[in-house]
């Protein structure tokens, strides 16, 4: 899909804002904090209701007004799709999808694909497990909204089962009640688990081929799904492992205060030739794998939706050789990307039409057609 159009009022720093977009690559080119990723935060906004940079609706409302407005046109294959977000002060964000108000904001899910790529996700191969753990999250909500709210749950009664297992070591009489959090819990985790499984083993096999291109065949890619619990083949099964490892890892959970097992131990193992590239890559090679698996993560969604994801790529270019930079334009050649740089010559080797250079200097887009 693609965007056509993007409408702003009172967001961040713009007042008012028209863009019409290119089908292919739209270039935001000026100095620091001049609103160029402002733009890529409204049209992400666009496609989850959530920002990638703050949870407060305050922030995204410009200073000294109290409400914001967001507005794009997207084309999909066979519809067409507006959605429009309204901010305001205090109240909860109205949502339209067509014109039609929405109820939930997870109606929005599943309507506008984006996938973004800043140098914080360069950095996915050698952050701790944490950081592995939201891109795996992350990438199956967008496609399994359902996902979102499993991990919510689970999180919530993770922390209840840790507050009772605090206070169990000072009032044993407390250990009946364990057991229903537990089974809460393992069920689930088990959802979690099954699904992170699957993902990691289509991005496995996406990934790997995207690499061996990349690398003109020298590196062979491996994502592994690492679990703290053995996983089986069917969700009942996998449900009896996790219940078995809580039960015997209870002493310890009680000594520690914690859960020591479960989805929240999750990582994501990468090799490279046999490797684990986590530890021993070259930063080169940690970002050629980052890079990979962003990729995958496009041909992912393609495979899921019939639709291509629309790529911000927030001040990624400059990080990356001529080499991948080719490469990742090549590689996308079907898919609109929406570039924020300081320097143009940072775009070495792309022809982008000069009319969707976009220049952007406190506030004021112009381009130089
Ligand atoms: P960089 O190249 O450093 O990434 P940028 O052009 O991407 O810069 P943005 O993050 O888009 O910069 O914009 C930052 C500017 O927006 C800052 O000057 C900031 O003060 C301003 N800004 C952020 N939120 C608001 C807001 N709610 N109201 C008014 N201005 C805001
Ligand atoms: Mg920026």
């Amino acid at each position: 899909m693609y965007l056509k159009s993007l409408k702003l009022i009172n967001f961040r720093n713009y007042n008012q804002l028209a863009l019409e977009f290119h089908p292919k690559i739209n270039v935001f080119v000026g100095e620091n904090a001049q609103g160029k990723t402002n733009i890529l935060e409204a049209i992400y906004l666009t496609s989850t209701a959530k920002s990638f940079r703050t949870s407060k609706d305050r922030e995204l409302i410009k200073f000294d007004k109290d409400r914001a407005y967001i507005k794009v046109e997207g084309k999909k294959r066979y519809t067409d799709t507006t959605v429009e977000l309204k901010l305001e002060e205090g109240k909860k964000k109205q949502i339209k999808l067509n014109g039609m108000t929405l109820s939930k904001n997870s109606e929005l899910l599943n309507n506008v694909y984006v996938v973004v790529f800043s140098p914080e996700d360069l950095k996915l191969i050698k952050e701790g497990p944490s950081e592995r753990r939201k891109f795996i999250d992350n990438e199956i909500a967008q496609m399994k909204p359902s996902y979102f709210h499993h991990l919510n749950r689970y999180n919530k009664v993770l922390m209840q089962r840790n507050n009772l297992i605090k206070k169990i070591y000072h009032n044993k009489k407390l250990m009946d009640t364990l057991d229903i959090w537990n089974e809460k819990l393992i069920e689930l985790g088990t959802k979690l688990m099954m699904e992170r499984e699957r993902f990691v083993t289509r991005i496995n096999l996406l990934s790997r081929l995207i690499h061996r291109k990349i690398t003109e065949n020298k590196e062979n890619l491996e994502v592994r799904y690492m679990s703290s619990i053995e996983l089986k083949n069917d969700f009942k099964d996998t449900l009896e492992s996790f219940r078995k490892t809580l039960q015997e890892a209870l002493d310890v959970d009680l000594q520690r205060g914690t859960t020591t097992f479960g989805p929240h131990r999750d990582d994501l193992g990468v090799f490279v030739n046999g490797i684990d590239i986590r530890s021993f890559g070259s930063q080169g090679q940690q970002r050629t794998c980052a890079l990979s698996l962003k990729l995958a993560e496009i041909e992912l969604i393609k495979g899921e939706t019939a639709e291509y994801p629309i790529l911000l790529l927030d001040d990624v270019m400059s990080e990356l050789d001529i080499k991948r930079q080719t490469f990742l334009i090549k590689a996308l050649k079907d898919v609109q990307i929406f570039i924020t740089t300081t320097e143009m010559n940072h775009l070495n080797e792309l022809n982008v039409n000069k009319e969707y250079i976009f220049h952007v200097k406190n506030a004021v887009v112009y381009n130089e057609s």
